[in-house]
């Protein structure tokens, strides 16, 4: 069915995400930054082409990230890696790719020293020395802006590749990650993705059976390209209410609603012809 879904979403809102870590490679850590990162973009109207999971290892990411470059996506988005151990490298490696020295950036450097005084401040015996470790951390791809962290140490980086690609990445620990996108990286999304919208319509039917419905949603699909359709599958067995998404991303909110009704108004009607009734729907 995806084959005709075309998303309205320009060149200009592709986005990769990248979760580099080796935890995640062996299912100690499942990868929830890339979940959250993805229902967080898509409703800016951004459109996710690709997410990854990576080693920590210099040449993975370079593969990685360097391939994504070559694609030319708007804006490539990494999380993880920044910590103050060695095994965290995301922004030497990516220097590394880049053929950029490392530099301290010494705005990330007051960032890291501000972090490490708070919590000497409410901690009894922790120490605010700026040790190796922690000034690792401020050791950014030269021409990188730091991104200040409100919960954590570490900053994150955004770097403009080109005219085209901005290169984003961001610490693991997800509640960092998070308030990050929320605060400091909000002026980069806006000159790089823009303002946009995203809206769901969950149309619930009275009963089971995706397969019986399959050919008559790929014919409301073709017909509205840009939006897409999707039957949620359950166990038969189940007997549960077959669900069937709508979903548009874009600039303009007015346009997707239009189309989303549309859509909704043709799948009602077709569906009734098979026998089924909508029971209700559900807009978010
Ligand atoms: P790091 O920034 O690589 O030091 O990550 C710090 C911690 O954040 C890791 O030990 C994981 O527990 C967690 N973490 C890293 N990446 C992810 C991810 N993609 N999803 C959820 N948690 C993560
Ligand atoms: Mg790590």
């Amino acid at each position: 069915m995806q084959e005709t879904f075309r998303p309205l979403a320009s060149p200009d809102k592709r986005v990769e995400l990248f979760a580099i870590g080796n935890e995640l490679l062996v299912g100690q850590v499942l990868d929830t930054n890339t979940h959250w990162l993805i229902r967080s973009l898509t409703a800016l109207g951004a459109h996710v082409r690709r997410a990854h999971i990576l080693r920590d290892e210099y040449d993975e990411i370079a593969d990685g990230v360097g391939a994504a470059i070559r694609r030319a996506p708007r804006l490539i988005l990494t999380t993880g890696g920044l910590g103050p151990t060695d095994d965290d490298l995301t922004f030497r490696a990516i220097a590394r790719m880049l053929d950029l020295p490392l530099v301290e950036d010494p705005i990330a450097l007051d960032m890291v020293r501000r972090r490490y005084e708070y919590l000497a401040s409410i901690r009894p015996n922790f120490s605010a020395e700026l040790n190796e470790a922690r000034r690792k951390m401020a050791l950014f791809p030269q021409g990188g802006q730091p991104l200040a962290n409100p919960s954590g140490a570490a900053p994150g980086l955004a770097l403009d590749i080109n005219s085209q690609t901005t290169l984003v990445c961001l610490p693991g620990v997800p509640a960092e990650m998070k308030d990050i996108f929320n605060t400091s990286l909000q002026p980069v999304l806006e000159r790089t993705i823009g303002a946009g919208s995203y809206i769901e319509h969950t149309l619930v039917l009275d009963r089971g059976d995706e397969s019986r419905i399959a050919a008559l949603l790929q014919q409301i699909q073709a017909a509205h390209p840009t939006v897409y359709v999707k039957s949620r599958g359950q166990t038969l067995e189940d007997g549960a209410h077959l669900t069937v998404v709508l979903s548009h991303a874009g600039s303009d909110p007015r346009f997707i609603h239009q189309e989303l009704t549309a859509t909704e108004q043709e799948a009602i009607h077709a569906l009734s012809s098979l026998g089924y009734a909508v029971l209700r729907v559900i807009e978010s």
